[in-house]
């Protein structure tokens, strides 16, 4: 596989090298050069199939033989190693249930294929890895969990102290083994300076192995690919195209969705469902993108007020609107109306969504107001309710049951490295201690 950045400067990698470098050298995203369909008949042979296997083939397709045929599954399989169920809610409208895994949110099938792929890839170098994430929340515990107990890794996670919400500090501060957590006196912008001043410091360059494993990693995306296919073996309904609403912030899970609909996935529209930042509904309406501070909502995940991977999304389509538009809608919606649509799910079916997918169900009801198309719709469900308790109404807050996992971490004895947002005392720490 071919992958070119999306600033269009640096020369083309291969899948390996891009996943090495996690970003190009000229700042853009790596980005696939071109995707080859898959046969209709690898489609038509979706129904039953196991989510691992549908991934393994679509992984092997895309990667072709960089990564050898055993391990690339071997990969697949151990990072996939919980389910994407499609919820059916009613006859055509369904939610396939992101959020089994150990963080609770889809960012875990990114995470865990990444660490997976960057431990095969580094097999034979001899001295471990520092992986160094700034975090507001849950794409550090997606992280941290996917390298712990991985050899080769050390992990030191940046969170701002006070600043995320105490289920989240739970989940970053009780992993242990590989993973430190350091509670920074600061903000979320003081954790990625000390970020970045790490990777620019010559000195621990010299002496540490960085990696980023940042969001941007081309092998986050890809396997977001596979529960696309997946949902469509659940349908059933063999070669009948369906309406998928993504709940979208960086615009990862959308590219994903864009990259299985590229390989030959029928797809009738994708909705990009958005809280208050919405970046991509105005660049679909006028052509321009222009980016914004974050606004705080309720479906906080999707606070993004500049997403990443609108490069990769422009670059799909030349910059061509008119040619998005054919296969993609993005809309706008309040807290207001994403808790309306959380109380509706809950009262019409007895479902519990969270913040996120009700932001998708609004997608998806909109959409069905604008066309009444007969088309199944598929709503993704990116975060278990449980991580939002305080959201949710007093019915179904008690009605939402806490994942074991959860409960352990909740329980769990937090351990943290308090840092002021000095870079010179987290450098010493950094030297001093057994990630290094
Ligand atoms: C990260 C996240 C999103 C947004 O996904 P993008 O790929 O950034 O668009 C949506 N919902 C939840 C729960 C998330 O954690």
């Amino acid at each position: 596989m071919r992958l070119v950045s999306t600033h269009g400067i640096a020369p083309p990698v291969s899948f390996c090298e891009a996943v090495e470098r996690g970003i190009a050298p000229d700042g853009g995203l790596y980005t696939p050069a071109a995707i080859t369909p898959l046969p209709p008949a690898f489609f038509a042979s979706l129904p039953g199939r196991s989510l691992v296997e549908t991934g393994v083939d679509i992984a092997r397709h895309v990667i072709g033989d960089e990564v050898p045929g055993p391990e690339l599954r071997s990969i697949v399989e151990q990072a996939l190693d919980f389910p994407a169920p499609l919820r059916s809610l009613t006859d055509g409208t369904a939610v396939l249930e992101l959020f089994h895994g150990p963080t609770l949110a889809f960012k875990d099938f990114g995470a865990r294929f990444m660490a997976r792929t960057l431990a095969w890839l580094g097999r034979n170098a001899g001295r471990s890895r520092l992986v160094l994430v700034a975090t507001s929340g849950d794409t550090g515990s997606a992280v941290a969990h996917a390298f712990s107990g991985i050899g080769g890794f050390h992990v030191a996670l940046l969170y701002p102290s006070g600043k995320i919400s105490p289920m989240q500090e739970q989940q970053l501060t009780t992993v242990g083994g590989n993973v430190t957590a350091f509670e920074v006196s600061g903000t979320f912008d003081d954790c990625q300076r000390l970020v970045k001043q790490a990777f620019a410091d010559p000195d621990l360059q010299a002496r540490l192995r960085l990696t980023s494993a940042n969001s941007i990693n081309i092998a986050r995306l890809l396997p977001q690919s596979f529960y696309y296919a997946g949902a469509l073996a659940q349908v059933g309904t063999t070669g009948a195209p369906v309406v998928f609403s993504v709940p979208s912030g960086n615009l990862g899970n959308l590219t994903a969705g864009l990259m299985a609909w590229k390989l030959g996935l029928p797809v009738r529209m994708f909705i990009a469902a958005v809280n208050a930042n919405r970046v991509l509904p105005d660049y679909l309406e006028t052509g321009r993108a222009e980016a914004a501070s974050a606004i705080p909502t309720i479906a906080n995940a999707m606070d993004v007020g500049d997403p990443s991977n609108l490069a990769r999304l422009r670059h799909f389509f030349d910059d061509r609107v008119a040619d998005a538009r054919v296969i993609l809608r993005s809309w706008s919606f309040s807290d207001d109306a994403t808790r309306r649509a959380m109380r509706m799910v809950y009262e019409r079916y007895g479902y519990i969504i969270d913040p996120h997918g009700a932001v998708g169900f609004c997608g998806l009801e909109r959409w069905r107001a604008q066309t009444f198309e007969p088309v199944p719709g598929i709503v993704l469900g990116t975060a278990h309710p449980a991580k939002f308790l305080e959201v949710l109404e007093p019915a179904a807050r008690r009605a939402v049951e806490i994942p074991d996992r959860l409960k352990a971490a909740l329980e769990g004895t937090k351990r943290s490295v308090r840092l002021e947002a000095a870079f010179p005392a987290f450098k010493e720490l950094l030297l001093h201690s057994p990630l290094s």
